[in-house]
């Protein structure tokens, strides 16, 4: 299985928490048909998205993109000793698969200059912090994390309502140490990295595009969880905050990519994960590479 991948002047790792069963497609799915499933069932077991029993199989990757600069880490997965109980497989985790992916690519909690998360949900945010005698502490001690605006604005209203134990103890720690970058939409990384506005999985869900002077990779977050989702893109899951919204970014997006030479790098696709967009019929299909 491929971890690592080049585009441009850019090295992209993979760095994998767990690749595991997550939920039934029909009930992740609210529009999905027994029918339509069934015309899709046979190529989603082949690419090891779907089990024999119809349930989504899903990746909980980070990327960790090395540019002629930096050492850039995408999305911080699940992480340890957090108290996730509607999530058996994220509740108070121990493991080392993590940490021990990370030096399977050669780098180092020490080498990462930015930690960017494409959206603050429990899965995407959960190693910016590690527990040390007690405190949630930074994971990556010199890094600067970039949190986007509108995602940290929308998380700080609802953790004022109902405490999220997400922002709690992976987020408002990292801003405690001086470590947040809360940026805007025209926030860039020299001449390497850019954001890309992809609101509806969350309201302030962003992508992360790099590479000089043209898109040689970009960093999809929860856009899209299953390669279904690039045939089908009006497919909008359960936990989407704006379904509507999220199917024009999903579409727009493809069409944005579609037959171009850009590495598509999506949070949670199977492996390989990542893949070049390509136009199928009226929609779109994610053609992996190795
Ligand atoms: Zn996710």
């Amino acid at each position: 299985m491929s971890l690592s991948f080049s585009a441009g002047d850019l090295t992209i790792h993979r760095v994998i928490e767990q690749e595991t069963t997550f939920l039934p497609a029909l009930e992740m799915f609210p529009d999905l048909t027994p029918e339509l499933l069934a015309e899709n069932r046979a190529w989603l077991r082949r690419a090891k998205a779907l089990d024999d029993a119809d349930v989504l199989i899903l990746c909980f990757q980070s990327y960790v993109v090395k540019t002629p600069h930096h050492t850039i880490l995408i999305d911080t997965c699940i992480g340890n000793d957090k108290q996730r109980p509607t999530r058996p497989n994220w509740h108070m985790k121990t493991d080392d698969a993590y940490l021990n992916g990370l030096k399977a690519v050669g780098v180092s909690v020490d080498d990462i200059d930015f930690v960017m998360c494409t959206h603050l949900h429990p899965d995407h945010a959960g190693w910016n912090t590690r527990l040390e005698n007690g405190r949630w502490v930074p994971t990556f001690p010199k890094a600067r994390y970039v949190f986007a605006q509108t995602e940290f604005d929308h998380w700080t209203t609802q953790n004022a309502k109902t405490e999220v134990p997400t922002f709690v103890d992976s987020v408002l720690p990292v801003v405690t140490a001086n470590k947040a970058e809360i940026v805007s939409n025209d926030f860039t990384i020299g001449d390497h990295a850019r954001i890309i506005p992809t609101p509806g999985h969350t309201p302030g869900h962003v992508a992360f595009a790099f590479g000089k002077s043209k898109d040689s990779a970009v960093f999809c977050g929860d856009l899209m969880h299953t390669p279904l989702q690039t045939r089908y893109p009006q497919l909008s899951p359960k936990f989407d905050v704006d379904p509507a919204q999220a199917a024009v970014t999903r579409r727009n997006f493809l069409e944005r990519y579609c037959e171009t030479d850009t590495l598509c790098c999506p949070a949670h696709f199977p492996s390989p994960s990542v893949g070049k967009i390509r136009r199928k019929g009226n929609a779109f299909t994610c053609e992996t590479v190795s």
